[in-house]
């Protein structure tokens, strides 16, 4: 069975359609980079993080070593909402982050806690939501964080030049 969901976050277009490749585990052996992340890849496509969508994993050496596996909705949001595990450790439910990205963000949690999906088409509705308002939040903490880098560069121009 194909599922279509409107309006989705582009980073899921590349996705495949059919709902049993969709509910693959995503996460299988132990090692992002050997094992599961590029299976990932090889599955969806995706080749950048989906947050910040400045790294590229498959271009520098040194962002390959960045390359990490999300969670969209959270396993513990999954859990208090008794969700399907087998829908929480799908492909449909993995993205792939940058370790800046994924270190932002990994404690979060909704302001109110969402409605239980009955159906696989409304966990993947749900799962964009989500998508939606993490990426939002890790750009936000990424600006704010550049902006106090740019102050500390300044301020050890300064130090520097005063010895
Ligand atoms: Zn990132």
């Amino acid at each position: 069975m194909s599922v279509l969901i409107d309006n989705q976050p582009s980073v899921f277009n590349s996705y495949p359609a059919l709902e049993s490749e969709l509910l693959q585990p995503a996460w299988k052996g132990s090692n992002c980079r050997h094992e599961y992340g590029w299976d990932h890849i090889r599955l969806t496509k995706q080749d950048r993080c989906a947050y910040c969508e400045k790294v590229y994993f498959l271009k520098e050496l040194k962002d390959w070593f960045t390359m990490a596996l999300d969670h969209v909705i959270p396993v513990s949001v999954c859990k208090s909402l008794e969700i399907d595990m087998t829908w929480c450790r799908s492909t449909a439910n993995a993205v792939l982050a940058c370790s800046t990205c994924n270190t932002l963000c990994n404690r979060y949690v909704p302001l109110t806690l969402p409605q239980k999906p009955e159906s696989f088409q409304e966990f993947l509705k749900l799962r964009n939501a989500i998508f939606l308002e993490r990426k939002r939040l890790i750009q936000d903490a990424q600006s704010r964080e550049e902006k106090v880098f740019r102050e500390q560069q300044i301020k050890f121009a300064a130090l520097k030049a005063t010895h």
